[in-house]
């Protein structure tokens, strides 16, 4: 229950990062950001500083870096920390398991252990969905049961969560927010920034853009076979600029209460097909999106999507961007940016 002002952002260049830079900066927090760049780059945080129309203190640094990563807390007083650095390719990771429990997992450990020396009090983690596993009913609740992940990635989610359970139990005193993210889509409305992956991309919003500019042909739909109504996998789409906000209300809500360990889905609290999102791309922004029926993606989950009533009613979040709002800025950033984040002038 102090004031925060001083927010130390890990990831802070990376999609989701990035975006909450820009809810923090509109409610009067004051962002820090740390990022290594192994999935971002520098011309991000040009663009945030034109969007934000204000400098911001970055620090290029590797979270893993014991060393490098204390100079950030010797030189600013962290008030709070948003911690999103990881890396997050579920097929890379069950590829190289080592890289991103390394990562993913020492990353966490350090910020910790600052978090605990230069006695900072609030600290939001981003979790995912990945933790409810294969889930026996939809919508999802906070208090459904976490599930062996299937992969790397997801067991990292799940080892941080257990070792924020165990922290929270000894440091009543830290304020300590989950939060589990369901599928994040959309950009900015300036279109400045958005998700940027690099090569060919697994998640199905940044292919379907990518399909939208001609930078690849058509999509394949993975498995119209499913028990829905359509055929095809169904998700909780919620646009990036709500999620960040997310992040906003539980620092506000830090600020008012001593909350202890809490967790909250965010999410839309509505389930979208990959064809009704295809769908939608297509009239929000007329543009055809040639796309094919293909064999299901193996660990494929049919159904998920969040209840969203804690985080309404505790928070106060209720996503606000549509599924068209939604395919509507990613587009807009898509084909302002066919290239990656190209250098701009301010
Ligand atoms: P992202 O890759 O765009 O952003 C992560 C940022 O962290 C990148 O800018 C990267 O350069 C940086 N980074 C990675 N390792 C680092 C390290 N050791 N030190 C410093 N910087 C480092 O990913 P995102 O989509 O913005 O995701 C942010 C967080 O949200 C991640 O923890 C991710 O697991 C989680 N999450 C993402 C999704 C999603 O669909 N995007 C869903 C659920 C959870
Ligand atoms: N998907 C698809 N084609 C693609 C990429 C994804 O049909 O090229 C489907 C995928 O099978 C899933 C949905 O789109 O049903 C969302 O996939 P994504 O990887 O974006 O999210 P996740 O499955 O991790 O929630």
């Amino acid at each position: 229950m102090s004031e925060i002002k001083n927010v130390l952002v890990s990831g802070g260049l990376g999609y989701i990062g990035s975006h909450t830079i820009c809810q923090l900066v509109q409610h009067n927090y004051n962002p820090i950001i740390v990022d290594n760049l192994s999935n971002s780059c520098l011309e991000v945080l040009n663009r945030l500083e034109i969007i934000n129309n204000r400098k911001f203190k970055f620090y290029q640094l590797d979270c893993t870096n014991l060393e490098e990563l204390e100079i950030v807390f010797k030189e600013n007083k962290i008030d709070a920390i948003i911690h999103f650095a990881a890396y997050k390719a579920v097929g890379e990771s069950v590829k190289e398991p080592l890289k991103y429990y390394f990562n993913n997992l020492i990353s966490y450990l350090n910020i910790m252990m600052y978090l605990e020396k230069y006695k900072v009090k609030n600290f939001v983690f981003s979790s995912s969905a990945t933790v409810y596993g294969i889930p026996n009913h939809v919508p999802l609740f906070e208090t459904d049961p976490v599930q062996k992940a299937t992969n790397p990635y997801g067991s990292t989610k799940i080892m941080i969560e257990e070792m924020l359970e165990d922290y929270s139990k000894v440091h009543k005193d830290i304020n300590i927010a989950i939060l589990r993210y369901f599928n994040p889509i959309g950009a900015h409305p300036s279109g400045l920034i958005g998700e940027q992956p690099n090569g060919i991309p697994n998640n199905l919003m940044p292919y379907i853009t990518q399909v939208a500019i001609g930078k690849l042909e058509k999509l394949t739909i993975f498995g119209n076979d499913y028990p829905t109504s359509d055929g095809t996998c169904i998700r909780d789409y919620v646009h990036v600029m709500d999620l960040a906000e997310g992040h906003v209300l539980t620092l506000n809500k830090f600020q008012k209460e001593n909350t202890g360990l809490v967790i909250y889905n965010l999410g839309t609290g509505k389930g979208t097909s990959v064809l009704e999102l295809v769908n939608a791309y297509m009239q929000a922004n007329n543009i055809k999106i040639p796309y094919v029926f293909g064999p299901r993606r193996q660990g494929d989950v049919v159904s998920n999507y969040a209840s969203t009533k804690k985080a309404e009613t505790e928070l106060g979040f209720k996503a606000k961007y549509t599924i068209y709002d939604c395919c509507k800025d990613s587009n807009h950033f898509q084909q302002l940016n066919p290239n990656g984040f190209v250098k701009i002038n301010k």
